[in-house]
């Protein structure tokens, strides 16, 4: 199938981007077109105009604000990949970028299309919330400011408005005493993750964050952190208690991914079942 027609701009900052999604509900922003261009030929989405934001000037940059660095939504995957912009972590973004889909896929696909798109397997999706990430948010009428763990509405869906775009996505930066462990399992390379896990533990913040992810919903933050690492927790019953309705066979990749996610952490190579 083909697109059904649609008017095309490509605007040259975030400001013209937004004033141009105000006049239609029916507009949308385009960035890499990765996960867009396909639901356009397949008519999942209709959109009368498309305003495209990939070469928007003021998206494509990086501001180290000291204790964090703001990404703009229209970098690349395969630029965090490169080291073209600052990692905010010691090397896993680079290391979560290289493994989405392809090199065709990450030298479009950006962080900030990945986040709007909000699909519950996507990488950045899991891992940016797990890093306690938040995303600037700009309309016409002002920006604002959202946690990622407030951004995912449901699967596909979030708090954006339709004249909305994602501008920014600052990710708290996490020193060397940081530990961090991020599993997903695919069924080939390339694919979206059929589950994933991810642990983080920061000491000098004070933070302890297990989260899991591929489930058809947002991320799911879990309580309790501290007792799932100490070992108190069976994790098959961990993962029941979020995620009631999977099967059996993705119940036992979750928890897969999870004990996977945590020895990597905890460099232990094992933990508690
Ligand atoms: C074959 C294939 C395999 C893939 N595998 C993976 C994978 O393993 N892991 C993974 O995480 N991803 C994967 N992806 C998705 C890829 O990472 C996309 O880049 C990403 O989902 C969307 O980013 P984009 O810039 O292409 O957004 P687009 O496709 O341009 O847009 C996606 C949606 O977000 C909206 N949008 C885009 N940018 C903004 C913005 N700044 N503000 C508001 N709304 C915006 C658009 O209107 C649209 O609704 C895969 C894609 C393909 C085609």
């Amino acid at each position: 199938m083909k697109p059904v027609r649609f008017d095309y701009a490509a605007a040259p900052d975030a400001a013209t981007a937004c004033s141009l999604l105000t006049q239609s509900v029916a507009a949308k922003p385009i960035a890499g077109g990765q996960s867009l261009g396909p639901m356009l030929n397949l008519r999942l989405v209709r959109p009368d105009a498309l305003v495209d934001i990939s070469r928007a000037s003021d998206l494509r940059g990086v501001r180290d604000e000291g204790n964090a660095i703001v990404y703009g939504a229209a970098v690349t995957h395969a630029e965090i990949e490169d080291g073209a912009v600052p990692d905010a972590t010691p090397g896993w973004l680079a290391s979560v970028a290289r493994r989405i889909a392809y090199r065709a896929v990450r030298n479009r696909g950006t962080i900030g299309g990945s986040l709007a798109h909000a699909d519950p397997a996507a990488d950045w999706v899991n891992v940016l919330t797990a890093l306690d990430a938040s995303v600037v948010l700009t309309r016409s009428l002002g920006t604002r400011t959202v946690a990622l763990a407030e951004f995912f509405t449901g699967p596909f869906a979030t708090v954006l408005a339709h004249d909305e775009i994602v501008t920014g996505v600052r990710v708290p930066k996490r020193g060397a005493a940081a530990r961090w462990g991020y599993w997903k399992f695919c069924l080939k390379v390339g694919d979206f993750a059929k589950a994933s896990a991810a642990v983080l533990i920061d000491p000098e913040r004070g933070e302890t964050r297990i989260l899991l992810g591929a489930i058809e919903k947002p991320p799911i933050l879990l309580s309790d952190a501290s007792a799932i690492l100490a070992g108190r927790m069976p994790l098959a019953a961990v993962v029941t208690d979020v995620a009631p309705h999977l099967s059996y066979d993705s119940h036992a990749l979750h928890v897969a991914a999870l004990r996977r996610a945590i020895a990597l952490a905890t460099a232990s190579g094992e933990v508690a079942a």
